[in-house]
């Protein structure tokens, strides 16, 4: 039995994948402290792990104050994270013995962390892995493209926080790639290698284990899906970028009153009374048990988060894709390059738009063949029993008992 420290952020997205993988590890025999912000408590603690925690005002205002326009800001943010992760991490396992460590792929100072106590490290990667070479070409666009003012102001912020980094930790950073995708001897994809953009590029370090969904263990039942004659479409923009009311009042104008059941999960940053009148067609609700819900839908309509187009997929659930921000547009592009779903456009989106997309995905058989071809694959793929074979192959490699 070897103990491992487990290092992670705080957003549903990047600790969903990780529940099945500390699960299977308990059960195998290892002892799991993981650390994340306190949200998560009981979803982990439920694993069977130790939970520690850290602030998560203070992570947040420090990932944020980086700056949110280019991504040299948001490694910066990340780097301002040190300060908040390091020193209350230390402190909380200054007495303890760890044999290896998983972190996430952005959030957790996970790199950092496993120079610092040095263990072998092994990344956990929420969203499509992303090759040196690809982060490179975009800082390239970013020098060429912005103006040298902010380019050189942006940079210098960098090199003061790196420099900072190495006073205070006494760890070398050698590029914004280090900090933003956290590389370590193996990293753990929660897709498959088909599915990730360019897939066969990636070496043998990276492990492509498929979708990790298991349950929750949250108090959430699903009560949203049971006893229903027609299956019904599901709406949400996922636990992010989810503040957006003229497109939840949008899906009311499109798919009100019509032969459609809905469940549209809003978050919590919106009101139920900020949608006006909701149709009798409608169940509006700031948060559901998605991975319970989504196997009797006939249709999800998303913002093409990873795990939620994941899940989807897995369950064989066709996709009307509305990205967002972040890696959601290569998502989207992915799903509608395999047939499993429509893409449409935030910013100029119109009800009659969806309506008709709803029609098409629904009335096409071509979706649903594309999404069993998908679904299969992503079921045959292991997820977290898989990505918990190449942990123990890694100990193995390690010399770990
Ligand atoms: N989720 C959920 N219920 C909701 C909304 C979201 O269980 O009402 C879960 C969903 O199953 C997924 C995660 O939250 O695992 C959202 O992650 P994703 O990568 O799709 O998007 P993000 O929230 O990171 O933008």
């Amino acid at each position: 039995m070897a103990r491992v420290l487990f290092m992670n952020g705080g957003s549903e997205g990047h600790i969903n994948p990780t529940i099945g993988v500390v699960q299977e590890l308990i059960s195998r025999g290892e002892e799991v402290v993981y650390v994340c912000i306190e949200a998560f408590r009981e979803r982990i603690e439920k694993t069977g792990a130790t939970v520690r925690t850290f602030d998560d005002q203070q992570f947040i205002k420090a990932f944020i104050s980086g700056g949110r326009n280019y991504m040299l800001e948001r490694i910066n943010g990340l780097l301002l994270t040190t300060d908040i992760v390091i020193p209350s991490v230390l402190e909380q396992i200054k007495d303890e013995q760890f044999d290896y460590i998983i972190h996430d792929a952005m959030f957790g100072c996970g790199r950092l962390l496993a120079q610092l106590l040095q263990l072998p490290a092994i990344n956990s990667c929420t969203s499509f892995a992303q090759s040196r070479e690809s982060i490179e070409q975009e800082l390239e666009q970013f020098y060429t493209n912005v103006s040298s003012d902010i380019v050189q102001a942006i940079y210098e912020q960098f090199h003061i926080l790196t420099r900072m980094v190495k006073e205070k930790y006494d760890v070398d950073i050698h590029s914004p790639y280090e900090v933003w995708c956290n590389p370590a001897p193996l990293s753990i994809v929660y897709t498959t290698r088909e599915f990730q953009p360019n897939g066969e590029s990636f070496d043998q370090t990276y492990k492509f284990v498929g979708p990790s969904i298991s349950t929750r263990l949250s108090s959430e039942s699903n009560t949203y899906t049971e006893n229903q004659a027609e299956k019904p479409i599901y709406i949400s923009l996922g636990t992010v970028f989810n503040r957006s009311i003229d497109f939840y009042k949008l899906c009311i104008e499109a798919l009100g009153n019509t032969e459609h059941t809905i469940i549209m999960s809003i978050g919590n940053n919106v009101r139920l009374s900020d949608l006006g009148e909701i149709p009798t067609n409608f169940t509006v609700k700031p948060y559901v048990p998605q991975t319970e819900l989504l196997p009797n839908t006939k249709l999800f309509i998303t913002h093409g988060g990873m795990n939620s187009v994941h899940e989807a997929l897995y369950y064989g659930i066709p996709l009307i894709v509305i990205p967002q921000s972040a890696d959601q547009p290569i998502i989207a592009e992915q799903v509608e390059s395999i047939g499993a779903g429509l893409t449409l456009q935030m910013q100029t989106l119109q009800a009659n738009q969806l309506r008709d997309a709803v029609d098409q995905v629904l009335s096409n058989t071509s979706f649903l063949t594309a999404v069993a071809k998908i679904r299969d694959s992503f079921q045959e793929s292991g997820g977290y029993r898989q990505a918990v074979d190449e942990i123990m192959a890694f100990k193995r490699k390690y010399g770990i008992k």
